[in-house]
């Protein structure tokens, strides 16, 4: 399914839902994240919906590169210089909330570091 009409990122993705977008291109978006842990807390995810860590396959292997690429150029842009965290959540024993795949990409000065 490349948009799951029910899923919250996929509306953010259409524009139903409105969100703070920092980047977009063919296949990425990038956007603040609602309820921030860390003075800069982006989520980075692929246009197209996939649910979960669980369900990528090789066939995603460079979509998962630019993402996981965008950080650090997304962070230098917002001037965080000091270092920053990735972070993926996968299924219920994981935490992941929303199930559509994203990258939490969170900066900024300490402390505010969960676990
Ligand atoms: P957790 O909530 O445990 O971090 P996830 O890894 O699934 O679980 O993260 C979902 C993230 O999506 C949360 O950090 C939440 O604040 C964020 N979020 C939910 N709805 C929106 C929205 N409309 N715009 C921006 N971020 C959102």
């Amino acid at each position: 399914m490349s948009h799951d009409p029910n899923c919250i990122f996929c509306k953010i993705v259409a524009g139903q839902i409105p969100s703070k977008k920092v980047f977009e291109d063919e296949d990425v978006l990038a956007f603040h994240d609602i309820n921030p842990w860390a003075p800069v807390h982006l989520l980075v995810i692929p246009k197209r919906h996939i649910a979960s860590m669980a369900d990528v396959t090789d066939a995603e292997a460079a979509l998962l590169g630019k993402m996981v690429a965008l950080g650090p150029k997304l962070m230098k842009d917002l001037g965080v210089t000091n270092g920053f965290r990735h972070v993926i959540n996968t299924g219920p024993d994981g935490g992941q909330e929303v199930y559509h795949l994203h990258l939490h990409v969170m900066g900024g000065p300490r402390p505010w570091l969960k676990g």
